[in-house]
């Protein structure tokens, strides 16, 4: 099975990929996951990106199809992926149907959350991430937080991201209107194609999810 997930930042794609890759047994693929990977390991394509994601920008799409592209070929999603966060732009779309084309694959379903704008900002800003495994909370959950990280087994290390500070919420905004929002138009006539009303719990959201798939 794969899946598209679509929606602006904040909207619930990397909880709903998380929760949904155990249920369903196969991999997220999350670009931004990627990219901070790539930060994270000092590499020259990951420091390349950190110029554009610092300022809330896009990284450029040959960047970022090269990246998706090597990865879908990877033998851990034969069954099928989740898309989160790609694409995001035309030229990518157009690079996903050509990638998925030449190896004989479609896409399961796309998913398209929807959340009025307003609630994300305050959403994003407050949320924290943990810098080992991802997960995300809200900052009011920091201190109690006894779940231990996927990764370290330790207690998760809350930061805040920096593309979550405010200045730079604002642009991501910008940037999705302008550049993501019109390619929601490209997935519509998909036969699955999957409105989920995002503003509820993030069990709620899987629910909804599952039942239409
Ligand atoms: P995310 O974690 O999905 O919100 O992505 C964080 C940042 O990574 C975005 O604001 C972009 O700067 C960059 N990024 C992730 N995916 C893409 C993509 N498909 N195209 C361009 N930039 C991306």
């Amino acid at each position: 099975m794969i899946l598209l997930f679509l929606g602006p930042p904040g909207s619930g794609k990397g909880t709903q990929s998380q929760l949904l890759q155990k249920k369903l047994n196969i991999p997220h693929l999350s670009t931004g996951d990627m990219f901070r990977k790539a930060i994270s390991e000092k590499t020259t394509m990951g420091l390349k990106a950190k110029t554009f994601m610092d300022k809330g920008e896009y990284v450029p799409d040959e960047v970022v199809i090269a990246l998706i592209q090597e990865r879908i070929l990877q033998k851990d999603c034969e069954n099928g992926f989740i898309l989160d966060g790609f694409p995001r732009t035309q030229p990518q779309a157009g690079a996903l149907d050509a990638m998925l084309a030449t190896v004989g694959r479609n896409l399961s379903a796309v998913i398209n959350f929807k959340i009025d704008e307003s609630q994300l900002v305050n959403r994003l800003t407050a949320r924290r991430t943990c810098k080992n495994c991802n997960r995300v909370i809200h900052e009011g959950e920091v201190s109690a937080d006894s779940k231990p990280c996927a990764k370290t087994g330790q207690k998760c290390e809350f930061i805040q991201r920096d593309d979550d500070k405010p200045e730079v919420v604002r642009k991501r905004f910008e940037v999705y209107n302008t550049q993501t929002a019109p390619i929601i138009s490209h997935y519509k006539t998909h036969p699955k194609f999957i409105e989920v009303n995002a503003d509820q719990t993030p069990d709620a959201v899987t629910q909804s999810i599952i039942q239409r798939l």
